[in-house]
């Protein structure tokens, strides 16, 4: 099913992200995993693409794998800024093959060595160039990018980050998904921003479950994301208490799905990789709330 019809429904739903294996011998614990959280019924269930040095044969084998046998929708990601023209278009074809619908079509991050290397030579320099590429293959893939309620790390200002913005989605996106934020307050204030500036696809607010103390600065560090005080407390108070940390990152998380609910959004994507427990237990938290008509 692709996600432009079905983020057309007006019932609060959620969708969970997962992450493909790095190698062979991890593929039948992700497997296992991410049918876990296929039970769960999400709308949808996205899987990255590349991230921790995961392959793109493990994203399709995985999405495909939680569609055909668990029914739900899948979302594919496809990176683009160290590829080659004929990598990228070998890898639509797999796309095409596997029966997948929707694409997530980002840049990708930079490393160290693409920072210093020249531009001018890369195939694809934006996530603007892979939609075109997506666009031109001959598939009718519905189409996703990434979207920055805080602004992305390079851009100059909020401005020019909603001006490139809205060249992807002119380019073919159907619907946005937004980097993980801690404070919604963010997220409204750029929701209004982004309707000013002519955006009206759907935007799904990305929220991620804190379950480790460990895990705060890799992911703030990666995101860039605000923490309020309320969730450095938190931070503060449990972090060093593994039991008691993932119990109030799940209440954290919760809350603020609750308020994207009670202020308009149906959809939001939970970043809770493949810990079904964590899926589960959010899933539980709002059981009188999901399926319900906004
Ligand atoms: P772009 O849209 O290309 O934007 C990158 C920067 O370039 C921005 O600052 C933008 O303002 C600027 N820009 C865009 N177009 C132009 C232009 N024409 N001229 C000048 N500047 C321009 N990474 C992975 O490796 N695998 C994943 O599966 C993955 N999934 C993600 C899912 C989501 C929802 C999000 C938010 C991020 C994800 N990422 C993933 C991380 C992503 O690859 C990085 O954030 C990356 O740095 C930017 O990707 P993008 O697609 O947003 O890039």
């Amino acid at each position: 099913m692709k996600l432009s019809e079905l983020l057309e429904r007006d019932r609060f739903s959620l969708s969970f992200e997962v992450f493909p294996p790095k190698t062979d011998t991890a593929f039948d614990s992700v497997k296992l995993a991410t049918e876990e959280i296929a039970k769960l019924s999400p709308s949808f269930m996205s899987v990255t693409y590349g991230a921790g040095g995961g392959t793109g044969r493990y994203t399709l084998e995985i999405a495909k794998n939680i569609k055909e046998n668990h029914g739900v929708p899948t979302l594919a990601h496809l990176t683009c800024v160290s590829s080659t023209k004929e990598t990228v278009k070998e890898k639509i074809e797999q796309m095409k093959e596997a029966g997948i619908e929707n694409v997530m079509a980002l840049r990708g991050d930079l490393t160290p060595e693409l920072e210093g290397s020249d531009r001018s030579r890369w195939a694809y320099r934006y996530a603007v160039d892979l939609i075109h590429e997506l666009r031109e293959c001959g598939a009718d893939f519905c189409i996703g990018g990434a979207c920055y309620p805080e602004v992305h790390p390079e851009s100059a200002n909020q401005k020019e980050d909603i001006k490139h913005l809205k060249e992807k989605v002119e380019a073919g996106c159907s619907f946005l998904t937004t980097q993980m934020f801690f404070d919604n307050n963010l997220l409204y204030n750029f929701l209004y921003k982004i309707r000013e500036a002519g955006i009206t696809v759907p935007i799904i607010p990305g929220v991620m479950p804190i379950t480790n103390g460990n895990q705060v600065e890799r992911a703030i560090k990666l995101s860039g994301s605000f923490m309020p005080q309320r969730f450095k407390s938190l931070v503060d108070k449990f972090g060093s208490t593994p039991a008691a940390m993932k119990q109030a990152g799940i209440a954290y998380a919760t809350d603020q799905i609750i308020d994207l609910f009670a202020n308009g959004i149906t959809n939001v994507h939970v970043y809770s990789m493949n810990k079904p427990d964590v899926a589960c237990a959010i899933v539980a938290n709002l059981s009188d709330i999901l399926g319900e008509k906004k």
